[in-house]
């Protein structure tokens, strides 16, 4: 893990993630802007393989679940010590366990999340982990959806993913995030490029126009629009909080 400062001075924001698939990371977050920010040192990830902290000569990390029933969960007396080790060296995280049990991620959670000094990360498999770890560990429980994943690893890389683009320095222009979807709590409005005419489908007139102010109000009026036909919840959400 990187340990010099970021071009502000800060220390790099740090992802720890316990996995028991740690040759996923980075992945995909070590292209693009991830991976450009990755390498500038404005964070830095680390991974713990959770077999390491295994037991008996086949490094086991999992059992039967207490009461029956199918699959295999992670035991709390592997998980207990990998967490603390990671903890270690991340120590003013929080200690997040990807679950789709969790709160689930928004752009106000990534938002605090990036502000902070990273994360630790627990990436489950099987039927999840040993409810004892959560509670003894006081693990924040996060899901990114309403669906099931057949491991935490995506969900952690999500995660990471939606708190790097938010930390300064990463996106080219300050105001980069501040227009996007969900940021004013709506949905962005609808962007387009050259040509002006595409199989006989225009750039609305206005965009053209050159009048600042006309084009901000029609963005305004179009994600106002998306956002009552798409997302009625996030309308309903922002007349609560107005
Ligand atoms: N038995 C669990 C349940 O029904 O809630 C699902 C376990 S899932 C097959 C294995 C692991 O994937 C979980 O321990 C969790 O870490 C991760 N996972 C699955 N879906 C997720 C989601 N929507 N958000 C975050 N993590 C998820």
């Amino acid at each position: 893990m990187a340990h010099f400062p970021t071009p502000d001075g800060r220390a790099p924001w740090r992802a720890s993630v316990l996995t028991l698939f740690p040759e996923m990371f980075p992945g995909p977050l070590g292209l693009s802007l991830a991976g450009q920010a990755l390498t500038a040192g404005l964070w830095a990830i680390q991974t713990h393989q959770i077999r390491d902290f295994g037991l008996g000569r086949h490094a086991q990390v999992d059992d039967t679940p207490a009461g029956g029933g199918v699959g295999m969960v992670l035991r709390a007396d592997v998980l207990g010590p990998a967490i603390d080790h990671a903890r270690a060296a991340n120590p003013d995280a929080p200690a997040i366990y990807l679950s789709p049990r969790g709160k689930p991620l928004d752009q106000v959670l990534a938002r605090e999340l990036a502000a902070g000094p990273g994360v630790v990360l627990v990436a489950g498999r099987f039927e999840g982990i040993d409810e004892r770890v959560i509670e003894a560990r006081s693990l924040r429980e996060i899901s990114i959806g309403d669906y099931v994943l057949s491991g935490g690893d995506l969900a952690a890389m999500v995660l990471i993913d939606a708190c790097i683009r938010l930390l300064p320095g990463v996106l080219g222009k300050s105001e980069s995030t501040t227009q996007e979807s969900f940021e004013n709590g709506l949905l962005e409005h609808p962007h387009y490029t050259k040509p002006r005419e595409w199989e006989g489908l225009s750039i609305p007139g206005v965009l053209l126009s050159g009048d600042h102010k006309k084009i901000a109000e029609w963005r305004h009026e179009q994600a106002l629009k998306l956002t009552s036909e798409r997302r009625p919840d996030l309308i309903a959400r922002r007349e609560r909080s107005s």
